[in-house]
């Protein structure tokens, strides 16, 4: 356990030394940078920059990892390490892709499969692809007739699932090029929230969806969970209904069906390409709306806590790793007496 604390320790402080040095800084999806920053520390006090779009109303981190930078922690042990070691309750898991990607959790794959069933039937020449797929959950829990093809940065992931027999890839959008498949159904399940480039990554995987093909998209839904939880570095963006369906129109998605609740929190959406969709929403009170969430996850508890985490980082700071390594484990001593 102490070494975990050493080890903890040493990624937060690697992990502000490159964020500080190398992240980027982003305007919203609609082009606009007027914002209202919501959060600088996020679950797992690592720093980000998250904010809310005073023009459109999309909440999003407008400082992020260089692109570079991104795939390097991606592609690292490190950060599964890291949350592995955080999170020990499984309900702290459920917005994390990568924790999904080392539970394989039965349950949270069924709601999934079943929203898809309802809008996509396969035939015996179907090729479906599960792209960001991890241990590929939800695909391999609907009726496969023709192929499936998985593509992931987790060689873990990949190796396992082709001991299963599947078609799987490590990388990302250059591997879609590579095959220059055609699907009829991709599967993007908690995997947009983390794009470098919302509309370049999502308009790059379309090209590959068939003209009659079937999307499905599985983001955090703000709408039924603000608070600490649903803020973490990894993410670009934090949707709603609103700001998904408005985003996704705009690249000619259409959406057939709609579910907020997807397994208790997230928000699911099946969509067929159609030209020329808009997704018309208030704007105004979208903004107005996710001011009322962060006020009211702002209560006094709250506030306290966020601003104790705060200070702490930066006692952590100025008194070095080992001697917060050190006095971590005597406060942990201390409890167990
Ligand atoms: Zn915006």
């Amino acid at each position: 356990m102490f070494n975990k604390i050493y080890e903890e320790e040493v990624f937060k402080r690697d992990y502000r030394m490159l964020f500080k040095k190398n992240c980027v800084l982003k305007s919203c999806l609609c082009g606009n940078k007027k914002n209202k920053l919501l959060f600088e520390l996020d679950r797992y006090n690592l720093l980000t920059s998250v904010v809310l779009c005073l023009s459109c109303g999309l909440v999003y981190a407008n400082k992020i990892l260089s692109l570079d930078e991104l795939k390097k922690f991606y592609t690292s042990d490190s950060y599964r390490f890291f949350y592995n070691v955080l999170n020990t309750r499984k309900d702290d898991l459920i917005n994390d892709k990568f924790i999904d990607d080392q539970l394989f959790d039965e349950e949270s794959k069924l709601e999934p499969s079943s929203i898809i069933k309802k809008k996509y039937s396969g035939s015996s020449n179907e090729v479906i692809l599960e792209f960001g797929s991890g241990y590929a959950q939800i695909s391999r829990s609907i009726p496969i007739k023709g192929k499936l093809v998985c593509v992931d940065y987790s060689e873990k992931a990949i190796s396992y699932l082709k001991k299963k027999g599947i078609e799987a890839y490590i990388g990302g959008i250059d591997v879609l090029d590579k095959l220059n498949y055609k699907y009829d159904l991709i599967i993007l399940s908690h995997v947009a929230e983390h794009f470098y480039d919302f509309k370049n990554e999502l308009s790059h995987i379309i090209k590959y969806l068939k003209k009659d093909g079937k999307i499905y998209i599985e983001v955090p839904n703000l709408d039924s969970k603000y608070n600490l939880d649903q803020f973490q570095n990894a993410h670009n963006y934090y949707f709603t209904k609103n700001t998904l369906l408005h985003y996704t129109s705009q690249m000619d998605l259409k959406s057939e069906y709609v579910d907020e609740k997807v397994n208790g929190i997230h928000l699911g959406v099946i969509f067929s390409k159609y030209k020329n969709q808009s997704f018309v929403y208030d704007q105004k009170s979208e903004i107005k709306k996710i001011i009322i969430y962060n006020k009211n996850f702002l209560t006094l508890g709250n506030f306290i806590k966020k601003k104790k985490s705060e200070i702490y980082e930066i006692i952590k700071l100025l008194i070095g790793i080992s001697l917060t390594v050190s006095l971590r484990k005597f406060i942990a001593k201390f409890r167990t007496w």
